[in-house]
């Protein structure tokens, strides 16, 4: 399998080269040139035994013992609590729950930086890559977590995490300062997530600063979800749910269902499009916004518009306004007119707007439902999910839940992806129930636990007592030069 760009401006790579480079060089993403389908339905019993079949067909460069090294360190019951990676629940006739947070930082993205970093180091390896690579990543709390416990101790790989002084939250904050490990490191920068996110592209686009590094020996990588490699083990866990379900006898084989998502960078759903692609019975993939509705904008007017407020929501972690896997499924959807992409992204990084035709949206119309909800119905409906259901959800699946309701009913049972355990944001949590908000976010936890009578998620658990290893607080002027202090410790 080859790699191309989104804006038809660069050669074909292989996976490993792909994965190396992050992104485009002269800007796009790169997408698979041919998505693979699976003719024979496939029935397994393991989600490693699932996800081998899911990345061998896109990581063709990777020999079986290697991918099989990279799943089984990323997925095993040291790393994921539950035995299948996900958990799922059904909660009433129609609906069920893929729960996606039983790793290590109880975020669903653990399932994809669990195994990037393995990613990376083989891809390094194939490449001939003898640089250290140094991990830059911004982060407004979920991102900054998951990728610190994806990376550390990874040989011949450091992180460096930037995060908004006072911006996230407590849970979050003691998360990333007792990360252990080697080769980990965290700041504290003095402004809010746009500064950290400014601070950290300025230093990627930084000239000098590169070949300074360079010389050294040293390169930056970022660990977002641009990278095909963050990208496809996420692919897997959409069958391996379906999967779940017919043993469960929730559904049938070969059933139509729906995935609902909660989004903001459009990386989980478009794992979601590609399962579909790849032969996987789903009928409607339905992209669910909190107030920050810039896709939900887009697909009913077909114009894409960053030039608008930006929401400080309860659910963080879909507040974006440039959702940059949009391009991908976009390269899909205008059958993969590089020169088309290139004009709608020049155009929105000049203007931040751009609109696209009626064919095209009319395609996508046939993919995908889209809806948004705002602040107080995201509270309702944790309430309402509880009291119909016994079941707590986070903020971010309260989102999609609701939007489900809005959208539908639906004839096909319909799985809501659930992105973060409500122990990660309890306080929003005990609101939604309606129940008082202690000051002190470790009592709503233990609140939850009661209310639900589940455990404390572990990522969560004893939180309080680690010992705190990173409590460096800087000021955005800072971050390159605490970038470079760190790079002549580790050369050292
Ligand atoms: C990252 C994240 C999302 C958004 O996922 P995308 O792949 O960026 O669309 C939703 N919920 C939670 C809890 C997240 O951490």
């Amino acid at each position: 399998m080859k790699y191309i760009s989104t804006r038809g401006n660069s050669a074909a790579v292989t996976s490993a080269q792909a994965i190396n480079l992050g992104m485009v060089p002269q800007g796009g993403l790169f997408v698979p040139q041919s998505i693979p389908e699976f003719s024979t339905p496939f029935i397994n019993d393991s989600y490693q035994k699932t996800a081998f079949q899911v990345l061998a067909p896109f990581l063709t460069d990777f020999s079986t013992d290697e991918l099989g090294d990279c799943i089984s360190r990323a997925y095993n019951s040291s790393t994921f609590d539950a035995p299948s990676v996900l958990g799922i629940k059904k909660i009433s006739s129609k609906m069920s729950v893929m729960e996606l947070w039983h790793g290590p930082t109880a975020a669903f993205k653990d399932v994809a930086l669990q195994i990037m970093p393995h990613f990376m180091q083989y891809s390094k390896q194939k490449t001939g890559n003898k640089r250290h690579t140094v991990i830059l990543v911004a982060t407004s709390g979920d991102t900054g977590k998951a990728a610190l416990e994806g990376f550390k101790n990874s040989e011949g790989i450091s992180i460096i995490v930037f995060y908004p002084h006072g911006g996230v939250s407590e849970v979050q904050r003691l998360q990333m300062a007792t990360t252990d490990g080697s080769n980990t490191y965290v700041a504290a920068v003095k402004g809010n997530f746009d500064d950290c996110q400014t601070g950290v592209k300025q230093i990627f686009s930084d000239r000098e600063f590169s070949t300074n590094l360079d010389k050294k020996g040293f390169e930056l990588s970022s660990a977002n979800s641009i990278n095909w490699g963050r990208l496809c083990p996420q692919i897997a866990y959409y069958f391996h749910a379906y999967r779940m379900l017919v043993k469960d006898s929730v559904i049938k084989e070969n059933d139509p269902v729906n995935f609902c998502v909660p989004t903001g960078n459009f990386g989980n759903i478009l794992a979601g499009y590609y399962a579909k692609m790849m032969g996987l019975p789903i009928r409607r993939l339905i992209c669910a916004s909190n107030k920050n509705r810039i896709l939900s904008d887009f697909f009913s007017t077909g114009t894409y518009d960053r030039n608008r407020d930006f929401f400080k929501t309860i659910s963080p972690s879909m507040d974006i306004l440039i959702s940059s896997n949009l391009e991908r499924f976009l390269f899909e959807m205008n059958g993969k007119n590089g020169d088309q992409i290139n004009s709608w992204y020049s155009s929105l990084s000049t203007t931040g707007v751009f609109s696209i035709d009626k064919a095209i949206k009319q395609s996508i119309d046939s993919t995908l439902l889209y809806g948004w909800v705002d602040e107080p119905e995201v509270l309702n409906t944790i309430r309402e999910t509880f009291d119909q259901t016994g079941y707590i959800t986070d903020t971010h699946t309260a989102v999609a839940m609701a939007a489900c309701k809005n959208i539908g009913p639906f004839d096909e049972h319909t799985i809501v992806a659930s992105t973060a355990s409500p122990y990660k944001f309890s306080c929003d949590v005990m609101r939604g129930l309606g129940r008082a908000v202690p000051d002190d976010e470790f009592e709503a936890v233990q609140s939850i636990s009661d209310i639900s009578k589940t455990p404390v998620h572990r990522a969560v658990l004893g939180l309080r007592s680690k010992t705190v290893r990173h409590n460096a607080v800087i000021t955005i002027d800072q971050m390159k030069n605490f970038t470079t202090d760190i790079i002549n410790t580790i050369a050292q």
